[in-house]
């Protein structure tokens, strides 16, 4: 069910808590070095892809459809959790690295699910590149009541398909062969 995503036909209006943020896009979570956020998982499931990073930016590998000019700066995995500060909405996504892999196989294999659970999102030293981390706290008690899970897959593919697509015609890749 991906009622939750957008879409380009999605209703500009409708009853009940709104399907994403006032934008139309959910909003990333951004920890400053030395800082922390508390957050809500909203998913019960870390959903994981292959990247790129191009100009400071994560996008999704398309696979098969990945131009080449993205696809030859290498791919690494990434970790996504839609997460709310307020649950249930709006929707924010929380993006992690490796280091965040076995706290959330360890979470996953001690409690079965992530969703309600809050996080506490980390970043040590100075640098604005130093791995996030990430602590699983006691679970929010109103998370049987939020509904749906928002669709994180769905979003993201469509968000990093678009996102490509915007900049191949904002500036033709000379080598925009496809492989
Ligand atoms: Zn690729």
């Amino acid at each position: 069910m991906s009622a939750e995503s957008p879409s380009d036909d999605s209703p500009h209006f409708g009853r009940g808590v709104p399907p994403v943020g006032a934008s139309g896009r959910w909003r990333w979570v951004r920890v400053q070095a030395g800082g922390e956020v508390e957050c809500v998982s909203l998913t019960s499931l870390p959903w994981w892809f292959d990247t790129h990073h191009i100009d400071g930016h994560t996008l999704g590998c398309l696979g098969p459809e990945c131009p080449r000019w993205l696809h030859k700066t290498g791919v690494r995995q990434r970790i996504f959790l839609a997460v709310a500060m307020l649950p249930p909405r709006p929707v924010w996504l929380l993006e992690v690295g490796a280091p965040a892999q076995p706290i959330l196989e360890r979470a996953l294999a001690a409690l079965g699910t992530l969703h309600g659970r809050k996080l506490l999102v980390r970043k040590e030293g100075e640098r604005a590149k130093s791995p996030v981390i990430l602590t699983v706290l006691g679970p929010h008690p109103q998370a049987a009541s939020w509904g749906a899970e928002p669709d994180v897959g769905a979003y993201l593919r469509r968000l990093w398909a678009e996102t490509i697509a915007a900049r191949e015609r904002a500036q033709p890749p000379a080598d925009a062969e496809r492989d």
